[in-house]
């Protein structure tokens, strides 16, 4: 039999894979296991009751824990320097890490922007940006995608949470939200898609789940 593992927060024994704890590799190679998956899902979704609660915490929170990372990253210069290297080294050999990799860099700058300006507006540089596009105002129009990728990392990211806490998280309407998980809707706009990737924090998902060759389908 496969090798256990009891998750030091709930007791579950489970098999011990990465699968169903969190892993992470220590410096000198060896791995540091968490705690289960049910457990991170759990606490990640009272995190977010709590950041909704008070978000001006939240803010601050958020400011404390770049700067301090920007501390970090300052007094490790060479060492972050010669890591980034080998990353992008590696990343760079892999068509669809760098599709990844560009869609990720041109979400962040329209985000940043955004947040910046507080404008959606496309700017001087469309090309930056391109495939975070919203569909014409009051259109149908637009590219439209196979609803199957984007419920199956609903149910996976949201497991228990209620349709309006997933509408919030994702900035998307609560009966849309409804619809999709009850299988009602086959397809998705590609803006929907985005949309909900980049305001649940992983917009490098449109471009993972959604490949290029996908999402040109009409
Ligand atoms: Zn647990």
């Amino acid at each position: 039999m496969d090798e256990t593992r009891r998750c030091p927060r709930c007791r579950a024994e489970l098999p011990k894979t990465g699968e169903h704890f969190e892993t992470r590799k220590r410096a000198n190679g060896s791995v540091w296991w968490g705690y289960c998956r049910p457990c991170l899902r759990e606490l990640s979704r009272e995190k977010y009751r709590r950041m909704r609660a008070d978000p001006e915490r939240a803010a601050r929170d958020r400011q404390r824990r770049a700067a301090n990372a920007r501390r970090w990253r300052n007094r490790n210069r060479p060492a972050v320097a010669a890591s980034h290297a080998r990353w992008y080294e590696t990343m760079r050999t892999d068509p669809e890490r760098v599709a990844a990799y560009n869609a990720r860099q041109r979400m962040g700058f329209r985000l940043r922007r955004e947040q910046a300006t507080g404008s959606l507006e496309v700017g001087h540089f469309p090309a930056l940006y391109e495939p975070y596009k919203a569909a014409p105002n009051g259109s149908k129009a637009g590219q439209m995608l196979d609803a199957g990728p984007l419920v199956a990392w609903l149910r996976d990211r949201f497991p228990g949470w209620t349709m309006d806490e997933i509408a919030e998280v994702c900035g998307i309407d609560e009966a849309g939200v409804r619809r999709l998980l009850n299988g009602q809707y086959r397809r998705v706009s590609l803006h929907v898609a985005d949309r909900a990737f980049v305001n649940a924090g992983a917009p490098h998902l449109l471009a993972i789940l959604y490949p290029l060759r996908e999402a040109a389908v009409a």
